[in-house]
């Protein structure tokens, strides 16, 4: 509520008192004959006066005093309640701003993850909550101020810091009070000065995952015997001895060699999740982009026209095993999804950065874009149909990713509908070696 005092009245609190001061001294001048020294005198007064009231109220707003609110009928009283109310609605302002600070402070340290405030410049620790002391092993108030990578030393936490906002979610890692505790570790930029370190506690998620991972390689593992067996004996039956079962001996045995493909790639998906890391080696690129040519041809039976380009004078460390797994995977799925008369092409090239490059880009049916995202997931397929026709199992785009992910390397997609797709795999620098006797121009 704004206070307003109207214009005749400003005249009169204004005015009043000193006219009715000069006034009256002017008179009592007159009487005894001695106006001027009697108006000089009460002019003085009145100075003096106004003087010791503006010492006053500056005395009282530096001392941030509460000003009591006036009660006469002059400005000086108009000034006061004024001065009054707006310190009255700053200070409940600053109140509720208080309040509510409080309000998230304490929903932050009730948190069940670790939250840690960090200085982005200095990555030393500006505030934490409880959580970050059982799962962390930060201390208060000792650890604040502290440079959180030497804090947390066995954790990787010094590289990760280093990737900024670039930084991936560090999933699986084990707390520094106690390796049976594993934590995801989340860095979040919040403003320009501050980053928010989340760790989460996920024991019991990693354990339901290593029970998942276990058993679903074990059924792979004990489907594999039984499967040969069934394999093996169809193989020898000849359908030439009984034409009529003729047909139904041909599907058995596709499907058969369907559920072998199926379980192989379901052991080969948990063998790659079960490793943190690959024996590393250079991968001779030369012979395997000749390879996976060899491979697309073969598998295409000459209906298409396969193409491979090596502009990238480079090999790649990694796993040679993987890898071809994984190059040979897309283009396996290249030539299933591409119709007889069209073309696949093979590129291996370097990128800006000194990273290498494979691409397989068809000329096939394509995916629309709403699929692109899911492509990765275990058994995931734009067509069920056609993926089951053409002899899929919708694990290839799965292992190409996790063998990806293990040469941190990534996978790209672009694709249009009816006009084919390219599936990119981006290598980091540190995975490019120099080609015996060749430079590498990036
Ligand atoms: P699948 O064994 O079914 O091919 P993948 O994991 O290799 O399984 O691929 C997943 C799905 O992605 C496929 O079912 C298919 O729908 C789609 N896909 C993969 N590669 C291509 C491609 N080159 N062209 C069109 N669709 C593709």
């Amino acid at each position: 509520m704004a206070m307003s005092v109207p214009a005749n009245s400003q005249w009169n609190r204004f005015l009043a008192r000193p006219a009715l001061v000069l006034g009256g001294a002017l008179l009592i001048g007159l009487l005894l004959g001695h106006p001027w020294p009697a108006l000089a005198i009460a002019a003085l007064g009145l100075l003096g006066g106004q003087q010791l009231r503006l010492r006053r109220l500056v005395q009282r707003l530096s001392a941030r005093q509460r000003i009591p609110v006036g009660t006469g009928k002059d400005a000086w009283s108009d000034l006061d309640q004024l001065l009054h109310r707006s310190q009255e609605e700053t200070r409940h302002r600053a109140q509720r701003l208080v309040e509510m600070l409080r309000a998230y402070r304490a929903a932050a340290a009730a948190l069940p993850d670790a939250v840690v405030v960090l200085d982005r410049d200095t990555q030393r620790v500006q505030w934490f909550n409880e959580a970050a002391g059982h799962l962390l092993g930060l201390r208060y108030p000792e650890d604040t101020n502290a440079p959180l990578a030497e804090r947390l030393r066995p954790l990787p936490i010094a590289n990760w810091l280093a990737g900024g906002r670039y930084a991936e979610a560090l999933l699986d890692v084990p707390s520094p009070l106690d390796a049976s505790t594993r934590l995801s570790l989340r860095l979040i930029p919040y403003s320009d000065r501050f980053w928010l370190l989340v760790a989460r506690d996920v024991t019991k998620l990693m354990h339901l995952e290593h029970i998942r991972r276990d058993f679903v390689a074990n059924v792979s593992h004990e489907l594999r015997t039984p499967l040969t067996v069934i394999h093996g004996y169809l193989e020898m039956l000849d359908p030439q001895e009984q034409p009529d079962w003729a047909p139904i001996l041909a599907e058995m045995r596709r499907q058969s060699q369907r559920m072998t493909q199926l379980v192989e790639d379901l052991l080969t998906l948990s063998r790659l999740e079960s490793q943190d890391s690959l024996n590393e080696e250079v991968v001779a690129m030369d012979s395997t982009l000749a390879t996976l040519c060899r491979e697309a041809e073969a598998l295409g039976t000459g209906r298409h026209v396969v193409s491979v380009e090596d502009r990238a004078g480079v090999d790649l460390l990694g796993s040679p095993r993987e890898l071809h797994s994984a190059f040979s995977n897309l283009v396996s799925n290249a030539v299933r999804y591409t119709p007889a008369g069209g073309s696949i092409d093979i590129v291996f090239e370097l990128d800006g950065d000194g990273g290498a490059i494979l691409s397989v880009r068809d000329s096939g049916y394509g995916i629309p874009e709403a699929h692109l995202p899911r492509l990765t997931e275990r058994f995931y397929r734009v067509s069920t149909s056609r993926s089951r026709e053409l002899g899929g199992t919708g694990l290839g785009l799965a292992i190409v990713k996790h063998v990806l992910q293990l040469h941190q390397a990534r996978l790209e997609v672009t694709s249009e509908v009816g006009q084919g797709s390219t599936f990119t795999c981006r290598f980091p620098a540190g995975r490019s070696v120099a080609r015996a006797g060749q430079e590498v121009d990036a």
